[in-house]
This record gives structure tokens, C-alpha cells and sequence, in this order.
């Protein structure tokens, strides 16, 4: 018989230990804020020890360094999974969290890969909530900007040995982010070079653990020393396009038929299931205007797209600047540029301006909730 804390903790075990008013820490000017660099008074924390009975209390304490053991598996073997997802302030002054409960579900699974505890969604979405509130003053003020959370699972066992952790710490921590986007020159230059590999078949590129992450550092390091602002991650001998830095792929081309469509390349172990990809997938259903595709796409097909003038739009798609719009691709030692920004109404800017209208409140919308 499973007890319900070897299932998950509850939002209605929540305590909450606040600050000290002289804890308490000036916000920053969002204006020239870097992501990642600031963080709020707060932070939750729920330990699972297995011995134990599974997992213990949430709690809200005020933000604090952790203190590992120093053979803490997620040290040694990387067990460790994380997420990440906003709140925003909307026009009416109501902060709302967009789609937790895709996140929650992404962060599941990858748990579940890792062989760390699993638990309810639902009952951690609202532990967010409340975090949420506590800090609630951290979230910026005007469109554009927001607050950051970072949710993060590691294996805390403080034992040698790959083998499962029998013992975690689930933790959030939350950072101010300033308007991402300032007008419509922000197009980024990318370098496809198929010598560099994120993810296989059979791998765990589909997961958000951090293993996934370090190994990319050097390659992006590698663009920016050839003038790119991020890599395409091509995989296979036909060159498909996979991900563009940490962002999911759309190209918006014109068929022989002169049809205009919207392809995106399928869940099927490559990529990472985007929150911002499913939300333009479902957006793009809606509004019936052109098909939606999801199928790979080789740089065979964008290059032959390209040079009959075919290419309309090549953007990415993530939390961190909902999309982005890509001008150029070096690819064997050739740039091939894209006409993203140069139409009238792009698609890139109108799925933009729809998530924004969502997630500042314009529109009443149930991805977008409140606190
Ligand atoms: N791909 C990768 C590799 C990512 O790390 C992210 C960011 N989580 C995304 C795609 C975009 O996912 P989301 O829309 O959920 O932010």
C-alpha cells in the first residue's frame, strides 16, 4: 500500500516563514536587468526522503544557499531536472502564471527519467501560486517584462554509485526578467554545422534535465566565435532541423501550390515538448487560416525553399522570448539569409502579439492564470 506521501506532498501542508523586514532586498530596475542574476526573498523547498515516508511539507522560507552533502548524486551524475515558466503582471494588475500545469506535467516525466520521486501537478502549481503571492512585489511592472520561475528537482543521496537517489529536494527559485524583445530588429544569425549533435534517437533530448545543457555551452561558444548568435541543432544524415539554441523550430514557407504552411518538426524523441510550440500549435488550429504541419524538415528543403524566394518565416519558440525571429543560417561554409522580418503581417508577430494579449491579461484566457 502506497501512503499518500510516498504519492506527493500537499498544497495544504504549505507553511510559510517570511523575511525579516531587514531580509528583505531592493528590487532592481528592470531596464538593464540580466537574466538570472537577480533573485526574490523567497523560495520553496520540499525534501523527499524515501525512508521516511516519502515526501515531507513544502515550505516557503526566505532565499537561502543549499548545503549538500558532497557526494550528492546530482553532483557526481547529474540528477537533476529543472523547468521554466513566467508570471506575468497583467493590465488590470492581476499576476498570472501561464500553463502550469504543462510544465508540472514535463517535469513528471522528467522525474520520472531520472528515477526521482514524482508528484501531483496540480498540488505543486499551487504551492507556486502562493510563492507567487509572497513575492508578488517582484513581479515587473510593464509588458514585456516578467518573473521567471525556475523549478528544479536534484538527487541529494549523499552515496557513490549510479543508482537511484532515494532522497531529493524539489526547489523553486524565481528571477525578474526585463522586456525581452525591444522592437523588431532582435532577427538572430544561426550556425548549422551537423558535426554537433544535441540529442538521438533513444536519448533524452525530449527531457529537461541539465545533462542535456552543459555539453551545449562549447558549441555556443563555437557560433558566437564565427559571428552567430545561436546554434541550429541538426541531426542526422539528411541534416533535420531540430532546435534552434534553446528554443523549438517553426518555418512558414509557400507550398508548389502557392498555399501557405506552418511546419514544425514532430515529438518524436528530438526535441524538447515546448510549452510555447503546443500553445502556436493549438493557436494556429484555432485560427484555421493555414495548415499546420508537424513533420521534420531537412536543410535540403529550407535551402531549395530559400533560393525559389519559397521561405517566408523561420523563428523559434520559447518561454524566454515567446518567439524569435531568424535572419540568417550559415551552413557549409554558405549564409543562407531569410526573409523573417521583411513582410507586412509575419506570422512570428501576430502569434507573438496573441500570446501577449493572453499572458497580460488583453485577453481572458484559461492558459493564463491567476495567482
Ligand atoms: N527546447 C529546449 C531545448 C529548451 O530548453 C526549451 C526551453 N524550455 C524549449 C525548447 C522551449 O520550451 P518552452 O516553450 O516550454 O519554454
Amino acid at each position: 500500500e502506497e501512503t499518500d506521501s510516498e504519492i506527493t506532498f500537499r498544497f495544504k501542508d504549505l507553511t510559510t516563514n517570511l523575511c525579516s523586514p531587514d531580509q528583505l532586498r531592493t528590487k532592481p530596475d528592470t531596464a538593464d536587468l540580466k537574466f538570472g542574476h537577480v533573485f526574490t526573498d523567497h523560495m520553496l523547498k520540499i525534501f523527499y526522503h524515501r525512508k521516511l515516508g516519502g515526501w515531507q511539507k513544502p515550505v516557503i522560507i526566505p532565499f537561502e544557499n543549499l548545503s549538500l552533502h558532497p557526494a550528492a548524486k546530482v553532483l557526481h551524475y547529474a540528477v537533476e531536472l529543472f523547468e521554466g515558466m513566467k508570471a506575468y503582471r497583467g493590465v488590470d494588475g492581476i499576476i498570472r502564471i501561464f500553463r502550469p500545469d504543462l510544465n508540472m506535467t514535463r517535469m513528471n516525466v522528467s522525474a520520472q527519467s531520472s528515477g526521482l520521486p514524482t508528484f501531483d501537478g496540480h498540488e505543486m502549481s499551487e504551492c507556486l501560486k502562493r510563492l507567487l503571492q509572497v513575492d508578488s512585489e517582484w513581479v515587473p511592472h510593464g509588458e514585456g517584462s516578467s518573473l521567471y520561475l525556475r523549478p528544479t528537482l536534484i538527487g541529494i543521496d549523499g552515496t557513490l554509485g549510479v543508482q537511484q537517489s532515494d532522497s531529493a529536494l524539489l526547489f523553486t527559485i524565481m528571477c525578474p526578467v526585463g522586456n525581452y524583445f525591444d522592437g523588431n530588429n532582435d532577427a538572430v544569425s544561426l550556425l548549422a554545422d551537423p558535426s554537433f549533435i544535441r540529442a538521438w534517437p533513444g536519448g533524452s533530448g525530449d527531457k529537461k534535465v541539465g545533462s542535456n545543457y552543459g555539453p551545449t555551452i562549447r558549441v555556443q561558444k563555437h557560433a558566437i566565435s564565427k559571428g552567430r548568435q545561436q546554434v541550429l541543432w541538426l541531426y542526422g544524415p539528411d541534416h533535420q532541423l531540430t532546435e534552434v539554441g534553446t528554443m523549438n523550430i517553426f518555418m512558414f514557407y509557400e507550398d508548389e501550390f502557392g498555399g501557405k504552411r506552418l511546419v514544425t518538426p514532430p515529438l518524436s524523441g528530438l526535441i524538447l515538448p515546448g510549452v510555447t510550440r503546443q500553445s502556436i500549435i493549438q493557436l494556429c488550429e484555432q485560427w484555421r487560416e493555414f495548415p499546420l504541419e508537424q513533420r521534420s524538415i531537412t536543410m535540403g528543403e529550407l535551402v531549395k525553399l530559400q533560393k525559389r524566394g519559397k521561405l517566408l518565416e523561420l523563428f523559434g519558440s520559447g518561454t524566454a522570448c515567446i518567439v524569435s525571429p531568424i535572419k540568417s543560417i550559415e551552413y557549409m561554409d554558405e549564409l543562407i539569409e531569410i526573409p523573417t522580418t521583411e513582410h507586412q503581417n509575419p506570422i512570428y508577430r501576430r502569434v507573438r502579439t496573441e500570446l501577449q494579449m493572453i499572458q497580460y491579461g488583453h485577453i481572458k484566457h484559461p492558459w493564463a492564470q491567476p495567482i
